[in-house]
């Protein structure tokens, strides 16, 4: 038995009297939203401090890969810890470091040869926008000072990072601080006219693409984009065939591709990559969430030889990427990545994963039929839906009954972390599950959307 002083609830009065949590409106922790002090972590589950177990269906924000606490990254760590914590990756190197990014080199889409590391995913974006820009100005062409991102894209909440954005939740207060993107319309296959394919959608959009650039790529970086699922924008899904045809078009129009594969990196859709997906290589490849397994903050940037070969000079010529993260390349972190995907190379996981994947949609099948799910949709290990007021119109519930939050609050306490975005329900579950992990998920979901879309509850 804990004490009364390691109670959930006395950790938690003590947390809220001096931290400030992420994406949270803190009053709400007053009563409507639990704050949960988790002790341990094993495999799939996370365990609080009274010892009750929740499933991790979201992987932590969609970082972890093979379980809480997996005991090969713990090792890996702690031999590193106890061998080197860190040293300035500026001048000085080490053989974490140097084997990571031959590894990553190896398993990333052919033709991304060099590495640049930082601590987390908006850094990871920022340094693209930057390498980009940089290489356009140091190639003679100053004048390239935009980018294109995507309607309902997410790259992050630093100031570069959020003006490539479009989520007005997250954005629309810091707008006047913040560059002004050239937005594209997302192929999304939600947004099908009557009779459209996924992959009509995609040609549709790539339509809207190449007016866009007609008129604007000579004054345009790079195009950035979530390859296959934008995750924070609703897990919003698209064809392969609009990344090839994105591709072929920043070739056709001279501009980079940036590919944000933060989030659906490591095997999330199917594929390592989701780039290789359409068989493409974008210029730069943005990582970080999974590439440590979800164990520490890590994130890296590759760029191709043709790039980096843009940023060497003499010193005076002052052409060099001088930026850097203090903690850039930690050598703990790099342990961290090389055990994850010694992990990969070791185990059939993506083979699993859609075995996983195959016995996840066959479950969910039969939610198309509840009167308050649209928008079944599914790509590799991460499936979402919709909940919504009226099913004939995909009419979505009003903002302020928070049906999503309602949901959340049920799932959790049947054990089961699922944490929509708005009233948008998704299953990004840990690749160390099996069948009946994602038995007991759905049945927890469905049980909950029950509740949430009660018609009685106001
Ligand atoms: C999470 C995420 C980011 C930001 O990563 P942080 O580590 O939270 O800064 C950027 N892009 C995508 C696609 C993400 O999902």
């Amino acid at each position: 038995m804990k004490t009364l002083a390691h109670s959930n609830a006395a950790l938690a009065a003590r947390d809220l009297a001096h931290n400030w949590h992420p994406c949270t409106q803190m009053r709400e922790h007053d009563g409507a939203l639990p704050l949960i002090p988790i002790a341990s972590g094993d495999g799939a589950w996370l365990i609080d401090a009274e010892g009750n177990r929740y499933f991790d269906g979201i992987s932590s924000w969609w970082s972890n890969l093979f379980g809480h606490a997996n005991p090969r990254i713990a090792a890996a760590v702690a031999e590193q810890a106890a061998t080197l914590n860190h040293v300035m990756f500026a001048g000085f190197t080490h053989e974490p470091g140097l084997r990571l990014s031959e590894e990553l080199v190896r398993i990333t889409p052919p033709g991304l040869e060099r590495v640049f590391y930082a601590s987390d995913g908006a850094s990871a974006v920022e340094i693209a926008l930057k390498m980009s820009f940089h290489y356009w100005h140091n190639s003679g062409q100053p004048q390239r000072t935009h980018f294109i991102a995507l309607s309902n894209a997410y790259h992050g909440e630093t100031l570069g990072a959020l003006s490539v954005s479009d989520l007005p939740l997250y954005r629309a207060v810091y707008g006047p601080l913040l560059l002004e993107p050239i937005v594209a319309p997302s192929p999304d296959w939600l947004d099908a006219e009557a009779g459209e394919t996924a992959d009509d959608v995609a040609r549709r959009r790539l339509g809207d693409m190449r007016t866009l650039l007609e008129r604007h790529a000579h004054e345009t970086c790079a195009v950035i984009i979530e390859p296959l699922v934008q995750c924070s924008g609703g897990m919003r899904m698209h064809s392969p065939l609009y990344l090839a045809g994105l591709r072929a078009l920043c070739d056709e129009f001279d501009l980079h591709l940036i590919a944000d594969e933060i989030a659906v990196g490591f095997g999330r859709t199917g594929t390592l990559f989701a780039c290789e997906q359409a068989a493409i290589t974008p210029d730069f490849m943005c990582l970080s969430k999974g590439l440590t397994g979800g164990a520490l903050p890590m994130s890296a940037v590759l760029t191709t030889a043709n790039v980096y070969a843009a940023f060497l000079g003499d010193y005076a010529a002052n052409n060099a990427f001088l930026h850097s993260h203090t903690f850039g390349g930690n050598p703990i972190a790099c342990a961290a990545a090389l055990a994850s995907l010694a992990i990969f190379a070791e185990q059939p996981v993506l083979q699993r994963n859609l075995e996983l994947a195959a016995h996840l949609a066959k479950r969910l099948e039969p939610l198309r039929a509840h009167p308050h799910v649209a928008n079944l949709r599914q790509t590799g290990m991460i499936a979402a839906l919709d909940l919504v007021a009226d099913k004939a119109t995909r009419m979505p519930w009003p903002g302020a009954e928070r049906r999503g939050l309602r949901f959340y609050r049920h799932a959790l306490a049947h054990a089961m972390l699922l944490r929509p975005l708005g009233d948008t329900v998704y299953f990004l579950p840990p690749y160390c599950i099996d069948e009946s992990d994602i038995d007991r998920m759905v049945a927890v979901a469905l049980a909950a959307i029950d509740v949430a879309t009660d018609w009685r509850v106001q």
